[in-house]
């Protein structure tokens, strides 16, 4: 018997099932109404307001606290420029 590991990539917006991350990723980017490397941009920038939420969960002084209101305020002037709802994560 032969089992096969089947993994496929889910659209976090309507569910639809891809077989690359790629694929997944195009599909969720013109779901967003932005280009690849818009949606790669947003999703790295929202990356590293999450490490730097969590750094400043760990230590919270003003160097942590300065670190995670840039990294909002870029992710959040992302979303008004592209008329995406402001705090409507799109996070994993
Ligand atoms: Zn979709």
């Amino acid at each position: 018997m032969k089992i096969q590991h089947v993994t496929y990539y889910v659209c976090q917006f309507c569910g639809k099932k891809f077989a690359t991350e790629k694929e997944c990723k195009m599909h969720e980017a013109k779901e967003m109404n932005l280009d690849m490397l818009e949606y790669e941009w947003l999703l790295s920038l929202e990356q590293a307001e999450r490490e730097a939420a969590s750094s400043m969960a760990i230590c919270n002084n003003e160097k942590t606290r300065k670190e995670h209101k840039k990294f909002s305020d870029l992710v959040l002037a992302f979303r008004l420029k592209h008329d995406l709802e402001p705090c409507d994560s799109i996070g994993v």
